[in-house]
């Protein structure tokens, strides 16, 4: 990897479990994908950067067959607390050595070893290690992962909630997220063909459109494109430019790493 410092500052990368596992299969990465994204972070060569991915179907389908999200009941569930991390743990692997292969010097860090949520959100955060591996050019690969929980105790942490909050936390300049559609559109483009992609918005314009946007047709015990868009609010109110691109699509994370304007484009004003 050609190592460029962005004087911008810090860029948070998102990819969706759409994106690096094969959607509706269990357990099956998206290889072609994650090995072509891999390439494309390497030659774009931004630095500093965190990576965060979703779950797909990976952890979703095992945090939903054992009620991961709404906490602990009983003693049963344990065990499926334990098959969906370890199911992460194990799509970490793939998206990790994809890109140390690229020679993107990648650093898979589980976020529930270091933080904490009380009622699903994010309550502490011990980011020093993050803080320590960005300092030297390493890339943190996070994401969406089991956490212990102060009210429930346990639940699912989402990649987009973990991306978002340190886009906050460390002032991230942008923070881009690649998805299975070409950006927000004014209705969910599966469920609607005909719905419009919107290239550009403000944190205002947002709130117009609002009524438009849906949840995820999907299965996803995070939510969908709703759920990304709240995530989003906060970062973009910190300053951070989101982007929300079609990752599935060779050269868009390209790109929008690069700068220029794929997809989506979010801003405060
Ligand atoms: P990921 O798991 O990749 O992070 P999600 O499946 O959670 O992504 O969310 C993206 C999905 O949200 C899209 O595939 C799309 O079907 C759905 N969606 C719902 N409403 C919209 C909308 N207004 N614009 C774009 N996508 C939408």
């Amino acid at each position: 990897m050609k190592r460029r410092d962005n004087a911008e500052g810090l860029t948070i990368l998102k990819l969706g479990g759409s994106v690096v596992t094969e959607k509706g299969a269990l357990l099956t990465p998206n290889m072609p994908a994650i090995r072509r994204l891999a390439r494309e972070v390497s030659d774009a060569g931004v630095s500093p950067l965190i990576l965060v991915h979703g779950g797909g179907g990976f952890g979703h389908p095992l945090a939903e067959r054992y009620g991961i999200k709404d906490g602990f009941r009983e003693p049963q569930q344990l065990i499926g607390f334990s098959k969906t991390h370890e199911a992460m743990v194990s799509l970490n692997r793939f998206v990790v050595e994809a890109l140390v292969e690229e020679g993107v010097p990648a650093f898979g860090m589980p976020p529930s070893s270091f933080t904490v949520t009380r009622g699903g959100r994010v309550a502490s955060i011990h980011d020093e290690p993050l803080r320590m591996a960005l300092s030297l050019g390493l890339v943190p690969v996070l994401y969406g992962d089991v956490t212990l929980d102060l009210e429930r105790g346990f639940t699912v942490l989402s990649g987009d909630q973990i991306a978002a909050l340190l886009a906050v936390r460390f002032e991230a300049k942008r923070i881009i997220m690649g998805v299975d559609v070409d950006g927000l559109y004014t209705e969910d483009p599966k469920i609607n063909p005909s719905a419009r992609l919107i290239r550009h918005l403000t944190l205002k314009d947002l709130e117009e459109v609002w009524g438009g946007i849906r949840g995820s047709s999907s299965t996803d015990v995070t939510g969908g494109m709703m759920g990304k868009i709240l995530e989003l609010i906060p970062p973009i109110k910190h300053g951070a430019k989101a982007l929300i691109v079609n990752a599935l699509k060779p050269g868009n994370v390209y790109s929008a790493l690069k700068g220029e304007l794929v997809g989506t484009e979010i801003t405060k004003e």
